[in-house]
């Protein structure tokens, strides 16, 4: 099969999904999950807003010589259990709101994970596709100087997002190494994660999240009597979290079907080979003008009939219209907050399970907490030690969370929630607040 044709941008647009206020939508799920728990009042009172919000305004050199000024955010949520951590997003819709709901989000996801961290989250408006390399360095560079020691290994650890990536954390890393934290050579590698292994990273970080997913989709397989091997998958997204969940559930027997991105979207009914999709997207910047598929619209990939839905790009993707379209057993949600409540609401009455993102992508915070300790001890740990705890880390949270969901006849999302608001209210209760 092949069509040279390029995914046109209006059918990468598609219609607008349904109105969507990200931190609103998160701040009713907590209240669902509190009534859930009976989590004490002020403990939710506190839990509804970010400790801080950062923002800050930063010029940059452009290659041509003009001077752009920036505007970038960093939430830190809680730190109730640890230091803030959550990733930067570059995007040019990205927005304070978000960073606050995407910062919550990662307060909920590192309880749940019972990793010793709090939430945070941060990003540049800015489109890095339109950005030369150099343009993109001095853009990092520029905005982690501005943070100053508002971040720190023990502090705020940030980590990639989209549009951001190992490289950019390298340039994070070095920023801060030479500013901020100067001393302590090793300590400081600490600062942020998703680093490239010989910076300091960890084996088994790129894939993490897709792993993440793909581990949650075999104990929900398992639970549900499924067999992966032979079943169907469409993906929308094909970066990070999107690509490594393809390739990895390939090597399970299932096949990537359709898939999509911001120029639009593509069908292979026989499946696409998802390492050379892959490949493909490593050159040439995203999924438009890759031979082996058929150009449809989003419309039509929202409607392609598969076993498995992984949305892996951004948050409100699966409004009504969306909902009512997918014919999938399971949305295993790779992105955070792609699913409109309402959205919600019609999937799960349709009988379609939902693994929400808290749990489903919580594979990559994970592994940076793997990082985060390997750079504390100055240890380098194999990938089948990192696959091996991730594996058994994922587990156990998928089993809280489908265990409270079963005690207290919640959704899964709710339940998550429910997990993570438990632990949360258990170390509240025992340091109450300062002073
Ligand atoms: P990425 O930048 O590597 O990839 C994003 C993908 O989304 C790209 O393929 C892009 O083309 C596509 N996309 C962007 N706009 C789109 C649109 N309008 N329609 C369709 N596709 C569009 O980012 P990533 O790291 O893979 O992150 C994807 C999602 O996963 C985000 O919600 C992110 O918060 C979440 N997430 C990422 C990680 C991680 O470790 N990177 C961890 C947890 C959650």
């Amino acid at each position: 099969m092949s069509d040279p044709k390029p995914p046109t941008a209006e059918a990468a647009r598609g219609e607008p999904p349904t109105k969507f206020d990200f931190f609103k939508t998160i701040q009713a799920y907590l209240d669902e999950a509190s009534d859930a728990v009976g989590l004490e009042p002020y403990i939710r009172t506190i839990l509804s807003q970010p400790k801080n919000e950062i923002i800050v305004n930063f010029p940059v050199r452009m290659d041509d010589g003009t001077v752009r000024l920036f505007k970038g955010y960093r939430v830190q949520h809680s730190n109730i259990i640890g230091p803030f951590k959550g990733g930067i997003r570059y995007h040019e819709d990205v927005t304070l709101d978000d960073c606050k709901a995407l910062a919550a989000l990662m307060t909920w996801k590192c309880a749940l994970m019972r990793l010793p961290y709090g939430g945070g989250k941060g990003g540049v408006k800015c489109n890095p596709r339109q950005l030369s390399k150099a343009e993109l360095q001095r853009v990092t560079r520029r905005f982690f100087f501005s943070l100053g020691n508002n971040i720190g290994p023990d502090f705020d650890i940030p980590a990639p997002d989209v549009g951001t990536n190992s490289q950019t954390m390298a340039w994070a890393m070095d920023t801060y190494a030479n500013t901020v934290g100067h001393i302590n050579k090793q300590g400081v590698k600490g600062v942020v994660t998703g680093k490239p292994v010989a910076s300091g990273g960890t084996l088994g970080r790129e894939k993490a999240t897709g792993q993440g997913v793909v581990h949650c989709l075999t104990e929900w397989a398992q639970e549900k009597g499924f067999n992966l091997e032979g079943a169907t998958m469409i993906v929308q997204g094909f970066g990070n979290v999107g690509s490594h969940t393809a390739t990895i559930l390939s090597r399970l027997g299932v096949s990537t079907i359709a898939v999509g991105d911001h120029t639009g979207y593509l069908l292979n009914p026989e499946g696409f080979n998802p390492h050379k999709l892959q490949d493909y997207v490593a050159t040439h910047g995203s999924i438009a003008g890759y031979p082996n598929g058929r150009v449809i619209s989003r419309d039509e990939f929202f409607a392609t009939k598969a076993d498995i839905f992984v949305p892996a790009a951004l948050e409100n993707q699966i409004g009504v219209k969306e909902a009512r379209a997918l014919d999938v057993k399971v949305v295993a949600e790779g992105a955070n907050g792609p699913t409109h409540p309402a959205g919600e609401k019609i999937l799960l009455d349709r009988g379609i399970d939902i693994i929400p993102d808290v749990l489903a992508n919580a594979g990559g915070v994970t592994v940076s907490y793997f990082e985060w300790v390997q750079n504390k001890r100055s240890e380098s740990w194999t990938l089948e030690e990192v696959d091996e705890k991730l594996e058994t880390a994922m587990r156990r949270a998928y089993h809280d969370v489908v265990n409270m969901a079963r005690a207290k006849r919640l959704p899964l999302r709710i339940a998550a929630y429910a997990v993570a608001l438990n632990r949360i209210q258990a170390v509240y209760r025992e340091r109450d607040i300062f002073p």
